[in-house]
């Protein structure tokens, strides 16, 4: 796609040699770096009236209405775009993958709903990012980071979509049948990362990606959740979302429910991983270097019940071999242990309810 459209190239070659800079880029947030505050659009009289129609009559409704801040014209997302390209991209390949309990944006763009109803193209948000880094202004590995997720992945999601639909969905490769944990509609949970995660998605209908995907997404990965249920929360939740893009990533990104199509192995992680890349462990309840008992992060008893439960259908997939040698060196006392601490917790999740039951009740 670099070649097709010429961008970030020197001639034939990639700009700067290399085609991909992340071993410069997914940095932890410093607790002194503070990342800049985000522009927000006062709504108009158009929004207004669409606002006090949705106060109306969808009061209840998973979401908070205000404040609202989204641009809602062609001249409005310009200037976000603007913002971010100014004040925000010469960190974002560095901070790409961080986590804040008091800060939802970070340094992304905040722009995938513009992208996705057409208030911006594609190719001008690259170009105006390539241009930053033709006049020096950002960085290479935030510049090659940043069009990598548009020219990349946006465009490689969408091409699963139309190739594989019909049908795309029906797979679930894990049999994953557990229902959707009622805490996703509510955040009432004691797990400090999921329930910033959900809180910042109620609050502005937008979560960054590695929120959706390591944190609510690694969660009903490792608790075996039935893709249909996690596909329907992520569709009603977010101010970008359309079938066609987050459903590959959910079914396939999240889930691994198609078995590998889309992503070469299912992007299952323990507390370790969330506490290395956010803030969120420092006031939970649970201690992510706990492994077993009352106060072990459920994310790392649920991360081995995952890899023991999916032995057979894994264990072959040759970038799961790492995880599945530490797995053979646990003594079978300790994998006994943390299956049977997985099951009582996942027992206590209850039926949870789902996405049928919120839209029946709230309509
Ligand atoms: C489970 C799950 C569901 C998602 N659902 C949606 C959705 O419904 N709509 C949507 O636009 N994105 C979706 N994404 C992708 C991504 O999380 C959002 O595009 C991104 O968080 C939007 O925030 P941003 O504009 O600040 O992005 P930035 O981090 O600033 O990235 C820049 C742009 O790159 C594009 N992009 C980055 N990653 C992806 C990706 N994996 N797939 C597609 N585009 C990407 C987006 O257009 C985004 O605006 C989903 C990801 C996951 C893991
Ligand atoms: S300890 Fe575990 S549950 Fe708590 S915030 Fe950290 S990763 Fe999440």
């Amino acid at each position: 796609m670099r070649r097709e459209t010429g961008l970030l190239m020197a001639g034939d070659d990639p700009a700067g040699g290399q085609w991909n800079f992340d071993h410069d880029n997914r940095k932890a947030l410093p607790g002194n770096v503070r990342p800049p505050k985000r522009k927000r659009f006062e709504p108009d009289e158009i929004t207004r009236d669409v606002m006090a129609l949705a106060a109306a009559r969808f009061a209840h409704h998973f979401g908070d209405l205000e404040p609202f801040g989204w641009a809602v014209t062609c001249e409005g997302a310009l200037e976000a775009l603007d913002h971010f390209i100014t004040e925000c991209l010469p960190r974002f390949g560095d901070y790409q993958d961080a986590m804040k309990t008091d800060n939802a944006f970070l340094y992304h763009s905040v722009i995938s709903p513009y992208l996705n109803i057409g208030l911006l193209t594609a190719r001008e948000v690259c170009e105006a990012a390539e241009a930053t880094y033709d006049n020096g202004a950002a960085p290479l590995n935030a510049v090659e980071g940043f069009i990598r997720q548009i020219l990349g992945w946006r465009e490689y999601v969408r091409g699963i979509y139309w190739l594989k639909m019909p049908g795309y969905a029906d797979s679930n490769f894990l049999n994953a049948t557990r229902p959707l944990p009622a805490f996703y509609w509510t955040g009432g949970t004691d797990m400090n990362c999921l329930a910033h995660a959900i809180g910042d998605t109620k609050r502005h209908a937008y979560a960054h990606h590695i929120q959706r995907l390591m944190i609510t997404g690694n969660f009903a990965l490792l608790a075996g959740i039935a893709p249909g249920e996690v596909e329907a929360w992520y569709l009603l939740v977010y101010a970008d979302a359309f079938e066609w893009v987050a459903l590959p990533n959910t079914h396939g990104m999240v889930l691994f429910a198609d078995g590998g199509m889309l992503a070469s192995k299912p992007y299952a992680a323990s507390g370790a991983y969330i506490n290395r890349m956010s803030d969120y462990c420092a006031g939970c309840r649970y201690d992510p270097k706990i492994k077993v008992g009352e106060k072990a992060c459920p994310f790392n008893i649920l991360y081995w019940d995952f890899l023991i439960r999916n032995q057979a259908l894994l264990a072959r997939n040759p970038r799961m071999a790492m995880p599945y040698r530490n797995l053979a060196k646990m003594d079978a006392a300790h994998k006994s242990r943390l299956q049977a601490e997985a099951a009582t917790f996942l027992d206590g999740l209850g039926d949870g309810y789902t996405s049928d039951t919120q839209l029946t009740l709230e309509l």
